[in-house]
Parts: structure tokens; sequence; C-alpha cells
């Protein structure tokens, strides 16, 4: 297969939701149409196993949540599938925002009963900004929920998109009788039996055929002729370029749980989804069917095996093929490094490939060498934007609690930082290491991890921040600017790129701050131009 036919087969995207409003009940059914699973259940029970094996891990078993982003792979109707897995879990949204940055499309989770929760929301915005094609998923129709128009405007109002309905709920809950395909023009009987993997589906041409009233009953057949006429009036209809350009999204009625409305999910997104995108580099666009390779790391994931120290980065290729063993330029440390033995991910096993082509991530073994957002090339220095940090919600500075091993922690905490897992700012006046999360549970992993990875004991003290702001100015030596850097002094600190920080400690300082000295530009994302 040529190189072109290998990109335009693959798929990478990324699912998005609150917590429980099936995500992982998705994928799962997701893989058993790849036939890359043989049982449902596999994936939270893959999950599970894994912690065993470990002992961070077990704290995460405990909690419930997965803290891994993962790659699942696998191939339905002649595509190459990559799932990038994101957590859930709102103490883990960074996570989630940067494997959004490697995504070519997502899938949006929502629960029919829940409707748009809070994690959504925040999701959603990220991916709109990045105009990333979205397809939404309304889940649990076998329950009791909201009505669908109801909904639908829900989805339009709280997530500030444009839905096109691709299928339409036959009744709900107990008397949900199944579902109308508006892409393929075929009704889908629900039955309730889990264990189907593929459900039949009845072809039906026009709702206005008799046999609709046999399948469903008239009276429900008869409110569906009613709903198709209103989603005709009121929906556009749908328009490939404006999917992919981000502007409209399809939405999808169904039952991960039944496995039910999955397969006419799968089936239109093989077709409409888009292959690997061309990718934005500071220095210039960067198009995928390029021959050379490029590509950046999204994510660094600790050896799960206390004994390994080393790190598996994972690199989202965007140009050319990454091969085995063949020098690539990484570009921050100006460094050719060799690769032998990069993992290729399929179904939930990983193993050694040769050569990976646009769309596909590589898992990098790294004893230290990589953080988020490095890029690699053949030799042309690119770097690719938009992995910026946001504001942490939580701030504490970080103590050493056992002084025999300061080396340990120094190390520790650098290299936790290079993972993402939390943000380092050093105070500028007194030298002093505050450590900024996105949830609570962070302090928790980082003590963790630090004590059993490395050796090192922390202790943590309150440091009362509201928001962390990247400051900018045009004239560093403008008698405003140096006017706030002495008044502001003890709320500055460095970030690890030695960016500076102003760490507000009340919504009411930041605003003082903003009109008080106007010429001081204050960015609550690290990137800005
Ligand atoms: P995640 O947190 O988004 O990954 O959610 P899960 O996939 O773990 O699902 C959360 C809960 O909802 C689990 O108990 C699932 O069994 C349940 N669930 C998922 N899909 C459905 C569905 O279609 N119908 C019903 N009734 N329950 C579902």
């Amino acid at each position: 297969m040529g190189f072109q036919e290998e990109i335009a087969k693959r798929r990478t995207f990324g699912i998005i939701s609150h917590p429980d409003a099936g995500k992982t009940t998705l994928t799962e059914k997701l893989l058993l149409f790849g036939g890359a699973i043989q049982e449902a259940g596999a994936v939270k029970n893959n999950k599970i196993k894994k912690s065993a094996t470990s002992d961070f891990m077990e704290i995460e078993r405990q909690r419930g949540i997965s803290v891994a982003t993962s790659v699942l792979a696998f191939i339905y109707r002649d595509k190459k599938i990559n799932i990038l897995d994101t957590p859930g879990h709102k103490d883990f949204a960074e996570d989630t925002f940067r494997t959004l940055t490697a995504v070519d499309s997502v899938i949006v989770v929502i629960d029919v009963a829940k409707g748009v929760e809070e994690q959504t929301e925040k999701l959603v915005e990220v991916c709109r900004m990045r105009n990333i094609p979205m397809i939404v998923f309304i889940n649990k129709l076998d329950r009791e929920g909201k009505d669908a128009f109801d909904l639908l405007d829900e989805v339009e109002q709280k997530l500030g998109l444009s839905v096109v309905p691709m299928s339409f709920p036959i009744g709900m809950g107990y008397d949900f009788k199944g579902i109308y395909n508006l892409y393929e023009k075929n009704v889908n009987l629900f039955s309730g039996d889990s264990k189907k993997n593929i459900e039949e589906t009845i072809a039906i041409d026009d709702v206005n055929d008799p046999q609709l009233d046999e399948l469903v009953g008239s009276e429900a057949a008869d409110t569906l002729r009613e709903n198709l006429e209103l989603v005709d009036g009121v929906y556009p209809a749908f328009d490939l370029e404006a999917y992919r350009a981000g502007t409209q999204q399809p939405v999808f009625f169904g039952s991960a749980l039944n496995n039910f409305g999955v397969r006419e999910l799968l089936d239109c997104f093989i077709d409409i989804a888009p292959a690997p995108r061309d990718k934005m580099a500071e220095e210039r666009l960067v198009k995928s069917d390029e021959t050379k390779f490029s590509g950046f790391v999204f994510k660094i994931h600790a050896n799960m095996d206390p004994k390994h120290r080393d790190r598996l980065a994972f690199v989202k290729i965007v140009s050319g093929t990454f091969e085995r063993n063949k020098p690539y330029l990484h570009v921050r440390n100006n460094k050719k490094l060799k690769f032998s033995s990069p993992n290729a991910f399929f179904a939930e096993k990983k193993e050694i490939v040769d050569v990976s082509y646009p769309g596909d991530i590589v898992g990098l073994h790294d004893t230290g060498n990589f953080k988020i957002g490095d890029t690699l090339t053949e030799g042309e220095v690119l770097h690719y934007k938009g992995i910026p940090s946001f504001s942490p919600e939580h701030f504490r500075y970080i103590n050493n609690a056992d002084p025999m091993k300061s080396k340990q922690l120094g190390k520790g905490i650098d290299q936790l930082m290079d993972e993402g897992v939390a943000q380092l700012f050093t105070l500028e006046m007194n030298g002093r290491k505050v450590i900024g999360t996105v949830g609570a549970l962070q302090y928790e992993v980082i003590q963790y991890r630090l004590e059993h990875e490395y050796g090192a004991k922390c202790s943590y003290e309150n440091f009362p921040v509201h928001k962390a702001c990247w400051v900018s100015v045009e004239d560093e030596k403008n008698p405003e600017f140096l006017e706030f850097k002495r008044v502001k002094q003890k709320f500055l600190a460095k970030d690890k790129q030695n960016q500076l920080v102003f760490l507000a400690d009340s919504m009411f300082s930041l605003q003082m701050t903003q009109q008080k000295y106007p010429s001081v530009q204050l960015h609550f994302t690290s990137e800005f131009d």
C-alpha cells in the first residue's frame, strides 16, 4: 500500500465526556466492531489487571479512575482507527487537553438524563477553539431521559454547537423502541440484548411506509413522523465541509451498554471523519502527506514497572513515516536520537513496530530526554504549537521532608513536571517552589510517586493563589512594568520555561492589577502571540 493510501485510511480521534456518561463502555463496544477484543468488559478488565502489577496504579484503581491516557487501535472496514483515551476525571483535565492536540476529530458522549455536564463543557470548548470536528453521541437511551429536542437545544446552547441529528430515537427509557437512522435511512429496533454484537436494521426509505407502523406500533410511528418533520424544518442538512471545519456537529442517539446505535455511529464516523490533518508549526504549515517525518510529544507516561525508571513518550506522527532505528532530530535539544524499539498500539496491547504513518501514535522509551510538546523531525527545525499550559486551580508550596534526599527530590520534581503532572513555579523573591495543579488529587499522586519512584519525601504548605497569569510587556524598561515588578514582587514567579508569571491572590487583586498597570498584559494560558 502506498504512503497516500496509508494516510487516507487512518482515523485518529478522542472520546470526551463527563465521567460516567459512558466513554469507557462506548470505547469497548467500538473495539468489539474491530474484532480487537473478544468480549465486553475487556477494556475495564485490562485496566484492573494492569493496576494489580504496580503500586502506583493501585491508588488509581482504588479511586476508580484511570490516570493513564492510552491508545487503542483497531481495523474496521479497512480503516485504521486510533482511539486516544482521555481521562474523564476533572483533576486530570490537563492530560485530556494535551491529548486533544493529537486528535484529528472527537466523539462527545452525553448522558441522555444528565444532559450537558460541566466537564463536557470545558472539553468541548477546547475543541471548538481548535475547530476540531466533533460528532455527538447521546447515550443511555434505554433509560428515562430528557426530551430529544430539549437535549439538542441544550447541546447547542451550552456547548455552542450547531447540531444536525443523524439519527432519532423512537421512544425512550421503558418505551424505547429503536432508532431511525437519517443518514442510512433505516430503522434499528431495540431488543435490549447487549450480547448481540451487531444489530439488524430494517431499511425504510420513506417514513410513511406502513411497515414502520408494524414494527414500532402506530402511535410511536406517528410520533416519529412528526419528529422527523420537525427535524427537517429546524435543522440544516448535513454538510461534510462544515463538519470538517468544526462548524457543524452531527448527533447520534444510542445505548453504549446495549451496543445499540454504536454501529451506526461508527459507520458514519468512518465515512465522514477526517484523515490525519495538516498541522501548524511555528515555522510553517506542515502537510500530513509530506514525505519527511515530523511529530510531537503530547504525553509522557511513567513506566508502570518501578524497577525501570524509563518512561514512554507518546508521539503523534504529523507527516512522513517514522522508522525504527533511523536517527531523528530532537529539535529542542538539537540532538539526533535513534529508537530501537518504538511501540505501536493495537487493541489493548503494544508491540514493536518498524514503520508508522501520519495519524499513528508511537510510544518511545525515554530516559529523560523528552518534555511534553517536544518536536521530532528528519532535520528541519520545526516547533509544533498548541500545547499551552492553563492556569492551575490549586497552589501549594512544596517542601523537602527529608534533608538527606534533596537531590532525589529535585530530580523527581523535574521529571514529574516534564511529564505534565503539574506545573512548577519558582518564586522570584526567595526561590521557593510552588506546585500548581488542576485538581487536589495530583498532590497525593506527586507525593506518592516522589516517594516510590525517587525515594524522596515532600510536604506541602498552603499558598493561596486565585490564578496564575503569564505576563507579557512590550518594553521591559517601561516604568509601569518596573513599578509592577517592584510592588508585586511577592507574587511573581518563573515557570519552567522561565516565563514570568503573576500569582494573583484574588479575583479582586487581579482586576486591580489590570487596571493599575494597563501596559502589563496578563494571560491565562502560557501560549500567546
Ligand atoms: P465513563 O466514566 O464515561 O467511562 O463511563 P462508563 O463507560 O464507565 O459508564 C458509566 C456507567 O454507565 C457504567 O455503570 C455503565 O455500565 C453505565 N452505562 C454506560 N452506557 C450505558 C447505557 O447505554 N445505558 C445504561 N443504562 N447504562 C450505561
